[in-house]
């Protein structure tokens, strides 16, 4: 395991829990985005979206969403 040198990555867990994303999918986060909060809110502006499911968040990538 290694440590990401900027931080956080949020990676899409689409298109459903069981089924892994076709695109493998990752936020391209800025630079200045260290936390999952901020990289986060670069998805929104890339298409992302985020839906609540009990205990945890998914996230989806335009593709899967
Ligand atoms: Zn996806």
């Amino acid at each position: 395991m290694s440590v990401h040198p900027i931080g956080v990555e949020v990676s899409c867990d689409g298109p459903d829990p069981g089924t892994d994303c076709p695109n493998s999918a990752a936020v391209a986060a800025t630079f200045t985005s260290r936390t999952a909060r901020e990289v986060r809110a670069d998805g929104r502006t890339q298409g992302w979206t985020v839906r609540r499911s009990p205990g945890r968040l998914l996230d989806l990538c335009p593709e899967c969403h």
